[in-house]
Formats: structure tokens, sequence, C-alpha cells
């Protein structure tokens, strides 16, 4: 014999206070996950390769808005059409699609309708909150959200889809939220402001995965 308020209130009390204590901790569970490592500072600069076959030597550049620290390459010899595209260094592939629209310039066709954005383009997280990106590429990317690849591993071949003039390679290093300053093989491309039009000639050292 009870002699208190009815039980169904009970329950329903208990019922929401359990419902609560989830919701709080699910509550912190996104903090310490998402959050927390958004604040922490970012990783040592992963020693990042050109994204190009081992020994050969490409044309990096950047011209007025194009934006700081972004780097186009063009091979010094040869087409540019279908080169290999390398991972600058191991990681997880983030994202492989397509970006803003791929327009329709080919290897047959390379004055064809130009799209916009970045076109194909793949995306890696190499740890510590370091990414590089990877665009304008000829054909859907060779790998896909979710695999690990080395370091030197084809994730791609050089082509002109999205906004893109001629066929190149657009590449970008960042660091947290923003670009920085490309380094290869431990030093400084000297590819900073978008201020006016300038080159460098730089050799791919990306060989063996490591
Ligand atoms: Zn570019």
């Amino acid at each position: 014999m009870t002699t208190g308020e009815p039980s169904t209130r009970r329950t329903r009390r208990r019922v929401a206070r359990v419902v609560l204590i989830a919701g709080v901790v699910a509550a912190l569970v996104a903090v310490a996950v998402i959050v927390v490592p958004l604040l922490l500072p970012p990783g040592p600069r992963p020693p990042f390769q050109l994204p190009v076959a081992c020994g050969e030597t490409w044309r990096l550049g950047t011209y007025p808005g194009h934006d700081d620290y972004d780097v186009d390459l063009f091979p010094t010899v040869g087409e540019a059409w279908g080169r290999p595209v390398l991972a600058s260094y191991a990681g997880e592939v983030t994202v492989a699609g397509i970006n803003g629209s791929l327009g329709a310039r080919t290897p047959d066709d390379p004055d064809g309708p130009r799209g916009r954005g970045g076109g194909y383009w793949v995306k890696i997280d190499h740890g510590g909150r370091w990414e590089t990106q990877y665009l304008h590429l000829l054909e859907p990317p060779l790998v896909r959200v979710g695999q690990r690849v080395a370091q030197g591993e084809q994730i791609g071949r050089v082509g002109s889809t999205g906004n893109s003039g001629a066929p190149h390679l657009h590449y970008e290093q960042r660091r947290g939220w923003q670009k920085v300053e490309t380094y290869f093989d431990g030093a400084p491309s000297g590819i900073t402001h978008d201020d006016r039009e300038y080159t460098v000639k730089l050799t791919s050292n990306n060989c063996a995965p490591r």
C-alpha cells in the first residue's frame, strides 16, 4: 500500500531525469570529440613532397587574384594532360569528388567550355590538422573518401576541369583552417602572396613511400 503521489507520475519524473542526464552526457562527449581537437595547436608540419613523380622538374607559380599561398604546377618537360598526381604525404582522403562544375576541357578539346571551382578534386588529412588539396583533375579521383594513402601514392591525373585555363595542378597546404606557404622536401617554396605573377622551378623528391 503506497501513500505518496501516484506511481505513474514518479515514473515519468524518473524518465525525464534519465533523458536530461543522457542529454548532458551527449553534449559533453560532443564537446570533447569535436570542439577540443579544434582548439588544440596543430601538430608539426609533415615532410611534404611535390605532388608529382620522383625526379620530374615542374614550374610552380601564382598570379594576381589567385589567392595567397595557392600554387599552380606545370611540367617543364612534356604534356601536362594525364600526368600522375601523387599524395604529398601519407594520410586519409577526406574529399574525392567534384568542386563547382567540371566544364568540358579535355585533351581533345582543351579550349572547351570552362567549368567553375576546382573540378575533380581530392583533399587529404595528414593528421595534426594538416591537409593538402589537389584540384582540376582530369578524371574522377583514383581514391575514395576514407581511404588511407601512402606518401607518393597516385590519387589522380592532371587535367583542366573546373575553372582552369590550361591543364595544370592547383595545389594547397593547410594548417588548421588556414592556407600556409607550401613546403616541399623540408624547404619553403617561396610562393606566398598573389600580388604579382612569379614562378619557381622545383624537382620532385616524392620518390618512395616512407
Ligand atoms: Zn590555381
